[in-house]
């Protein structure tokens, strides 16, 4: 079973809820687990779409070029992690402007990915994607729970990836559908929570009801001893810390399970000029 195997790239800092100011002088830790995730999808012959933030690739330039010389494709993930909703359409456009200029300096080929920071996109926002050249958008969920998460009325097709404007294509990421509720079954956090074996059932089920699967990871997902400063309150700290130390042989397993690859792989129909990436072992 194929599906789209995506990282967002930010560290265990980078929340909406700290400044750009207080996030300096926090240790970048990042580089560990990313290397991880790199090494597994070698060892699988998989490839992925890597949403990375600009103040990361600022940071760590050669990082993002050793993804993109690996084999894989580089999207955005905005500067500054703040949400959507929260910058004034003038903001969030010089946000993903700063952000798509140094992504593209780094690795000298155009970028057309972008997936809003907690899932958080606005109508208005992808107009402004358009506008800064981007060709499609990774960023809805259509779930019950995450109030961070936009609100969209999507198609009933909305596992699969389809035109959400002239020239944008909208690549949603998965909910498991039990009794109405649409539970997120993308990766994450619930990746980390829920039991590998279900996990794994609820995806094939999903994959096999829509034929379409948006995985997600973060670096810090596979960190166990990263500073726990997120802890305020015990959903906060489930959230963001339960099943930190079984996630790497989680990741391992489901790259094993599953034929993984980029986005720009996984739905060649979003087109964009690809990024030179490394053909899967499996793709055809
Ligand atoms: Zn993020």
């Amino acid at each position: 079973m194929r599906m789209a195997f995506t990282v967002d790239v930010e560290d265990w800092f980078c929340s909406p809820d700290l400044t750009l100011s207080e996030w300096e002088g926090h240790e970048i830790r990042l580089e560990k687990p990313v290397h991880q995730i790199l090494d597994l999808l070698d060892e699988n012959a998989a490839t992925g779409t890597f949403f990375a933030l600009g103040w990361i690739a600022e940071r760590r330039p050669d990082l993002i070029k050793e993804i993109h010389r690996r084999g894989h494709e580089i999207a955005s993930h905005g500067y500054s992690h703040r949400l959507v909703y929260q910058q004034s359409p003038q903001e969030f456009k010089q946000d993903i402007r700063m952000s798509k200029d140094i992504l593209e300096n780094i690795i000298g080929s155009k970028v057309n990915g972008y997936r809003a920071p907690c899932f958080s996109m606005t109508d208005w926002g992808l107009d402004l994607l358009i506008e800064e050249g981007f060709t499609y958008d990774s960023s809805l969920i259509p779930n019950t729970f995450n109030k961070l998460y936009a609100k969209f009325d999507l198609p009933a097709s909305d596992a699969l990836p389809f035109r959400i404007r002239d020239g944008l294509w909208e690549v949603p990421l998965p909910v498991y559908r039990v009794s109405g509720v649409h539970v997120p079954w993308g990766g994450g956090g619930y990746f980390r929570i829920y039991p590998y074996r279900l996990f794994s059932l609820g995806a094939r089920s999903i994959i096999r009801k829509r034929n379409s699967f948006v995985f997600y990871i973060h670096p810090y997902d596979l960190d166990p001893h990263q500073p726990r400063i997120f802890n305020t309150s015990k959903l906060n700290s489930i959230r963001r810390y339960s099943g930190l130390d079984a996630a790497y042989d989680k990741l391992k397993a489901l790259l094993a399970d599953y034929s993984c690859m980029s986005i720009s792989r996984y739905c060649p129909q979003i087109g964009g000029k690809a990024q030179n990436e490394r053909k899967n072992r499996n793709y055809s």
